[in-house]
């Protein structure tokens, strides 16, 4: 990717992102995720120069080889992809800014159980499937408020910091947006016990997300084009 495109797809984002919260409020702050997930570490290299510094990735064996690639820049790398248990002793090795995709009670154990071997603290989102795909990984919503409650008092190597969820997969978009107010309900609920992001919107809906109250979003393919 040359310097130019980073530079101006960035800038096309951050306008775009721009436009959406001062709809909602000045006070609103949206942070853009940049997902790499099918990209290089030189073509992330070129938007961290663009003034990137947020990334993330969906494999734990890809966060690992582009983040020890990039380990010279101070980037913020974040985990967004389905997690085997196999795998979770790796991820915590890569002290991850933000794992987005704890998707059931059982893996929040399991993950609680090897941060507390090697005596880690991690930030985590809660992932819900707010649109109830069968294709899609994350708690149900009706389940979503039980489980986070649960995690924070049986996972306290765990902090939970909101949650984060996959706008549904459909062309009608007042059902995308349902997805999202699904998602926003549960994460204002869940304010009160801490949570701070309501991660949301990727590439083809950041703005609708927004617009429903998303303050994270993950957009890969119109940053690295
Ligand atoms: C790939 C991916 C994204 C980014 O998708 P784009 O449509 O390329 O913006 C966001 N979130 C998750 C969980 C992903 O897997």
């Amino acid at each position: 990717m040359k310097k130019e495109t980073a530079v101006s797809n960035l800038d096309k984002v951050i306008t775009q992102v721009e436009g959406a919260r001062l709809n909602i409020s000045e006070h609103h702050i949206v942070k853009i995720i940049g997902i790499s997930k099918y990209s290089e570490s030189i073509d992330i290299s070129t938007l961290y120069h663009a003034g990137q510094r947020a990334f993330g990735e969906n494999k734990v064996q890809d966060l690992k080889l582009k983040s020890e690639e990039l380990s010279e820049f101070p980037l913020e790398w974040h985990f967004v992809g389905r997690l085997q248990k196999n795998k979770i002793n790796n991820l915590i090795d890569l002290n991850p800014t933000l794992v987005q995709s704890i998707d059931s009670l059982e893996l929040a154990q399991e993950f609680n159980k090897k941060l507390q071997v090697k005596n880690k603290k991690i930030s985590c989102l809660l992932q819900i499937n707010s649109a109830k795909e069968d294709t899609k990984s994350g708690v149900m919503p009706e389940d979503a408020i039980n489980i986070y409650k649960n995690i924070i008092e049986t996972c306290p190597n765990i902090k939970l910091k909101g949650v984060m969820s996959i706008g549904a997969h459909v062309e009608d978009r007042n059902i995308v947006k349902d997805s999202f107010k699904t998602t926003k309900k549960i994460y204002d609920e869940l304010v009160p016990f801490g949570a701070k992001y309501c991660s949301m919107g990727m590439s083809s809906d950041f703005e609708l997300a927004i617009s429903c109250g998303s303050n994270m979003i993950r957009v890969g393919s119109l940053l690295f084009k």
